[in-house]
């Protein structure tokens, strides 16, 4: 494989050399692993390119792929070219993807404005978090506006999607409290703008309830002192009829200019750097007693050892520690 023709490719935004690029990110073999890290290497050489990373959380029915849609049809229409990359370390399903089903974001997938990823199927969250934040870097280094990083909501993974994006936004269904909507409290506490879908038809008073208690719950819930006072903000949309999409974004927007403007921005991304680079060694020390065939003997015979209480688990692990 040509990596310096791969990276070429991939900052001249063709998109078959993203999806291949992300293919190999995504691969847990130590060769490809190896190419990874040199594509990723020659690309940070490359020219600077920053897109805006907004993670998008959601329990599944409260509208995401839909919201997507008009979201991404509504960015792709004002000239901005957007990814979108799914995250969902629980699925079980065939494929393991969210994003598995062809209907889903129909219009968008044909956008040439835009590129859609699946979840890579069934990995552990650990596995799942590097090779997203890797797609992250991809994406944004084949110079998309705008990445998505969506995201099922069941408390961890929406922890790691916060720790890689710029913007946090969570997606409600109009109607019931965060228990009925199967919200955590954590979750809500890391939204800086919270869309209440479905603000259309019959759904609308409750939509506008929605927000209302939400905005409520909000204000007593925290504020961020580095944040504008108004934010985190509660909004009406509705994905379908395309209404509020803008508004939506012009929040976005304007939250993400103010955190650039006073360098939270990159203070955040340099915390998120910070943490990508401590759980790339704690992954690779880890990845090294199950991958070296010493160590991994070594393991299972000490664990032999302890159980039989013929040696300490304390000093048996002391022993593991010293071979690394
Ligand atoms: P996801 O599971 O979160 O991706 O949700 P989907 O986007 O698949 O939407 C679930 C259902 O809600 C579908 O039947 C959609 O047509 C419907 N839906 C999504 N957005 C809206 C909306 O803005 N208004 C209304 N009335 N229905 C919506």
């Amino acid at each position: 494989m040509d990596i310096q023709d791969l990276a070429q490719r991939l900052q001249n935004a063709e998109r078959r050399a993203l999806a291949r690029a992300i293919t190999l990110v995504e691969s847990s073999r130590a060769d490809h692993r190896a190419l990874a890290a040199e594509l990723l290497e020659i690309l940070r050489g490359g020219e600077r390119r920053e897109a805006l990373r907004i993670g998008l959380s959601g329990t599944p029915g409260v509208g995401k792929s839909t919201f997507i849609e008009s979201f991404g049809k509504f960015l792709t229409g004002q000239g901005k070219r957007v990814a979108v990359l799914a995250v969902d370390p629980s699925s079980t399903r065939s494929g393991g993807s969210i994003l598995g089903d062809k209907t889903r974001m129909e219009l968008l997938s044909r956008d040439p404005m835009a590129f859609i990823r699946p979840s890579p199927s069934q990995a552990h969250l650990g596995g799942v978090a590097r090779r997203s934040r890797e797609s992250v870097a991809l994406c944004e280094a084949a110079g998309y506006d705008v990445v998505i990083v969506e995201t099922v909501g069941v408390g961890q993974s929406e922890t790691m999607v916060e720790g890689m994006t710029d913007l946090f936004i969570l997606l409600l269904a109009p109607g019931g409290g965060d228990e009925l909507q199967g919200v955590k409290r954590g979750i809500m506490e890391m939204a800086d703008i919270i869309l209440v879908n479905k603000a259309d038809g019959d759904l609308k008073p409750a939509a506008m309830r929605t927000v209302a208690d939400y905005a409520g719950a909000l204000r007593l819930l925290r504020k961020r002192a580095q944040d504008p006072a108004d934010f985190p903000k509660v909004l009406p949309v509705s994905a379908l009829a395309e209404e509020g999409i803008a508004r939506a974004w012009e929040e976005m927007r304007s939250l993400a200019d103010w955190r650039v403007a006073n360098g939270h921005q990159a203070s955040r991304r340099g915390a998120q750097a910070r943490a990508w680079f401590e759980d790339e060694v704690r992954q690779a020390l880890l990845a090294r007693l199950t991958e070296d065939p010493h160590l991994r003997d070594l393991m299972r015979e000490s664990a032999e050892q302890v159980a039989a209480g013929h040696l300490s688990p304390v000093g048996a692990a002391g022993t593991i520690l010293a071979h690394l």
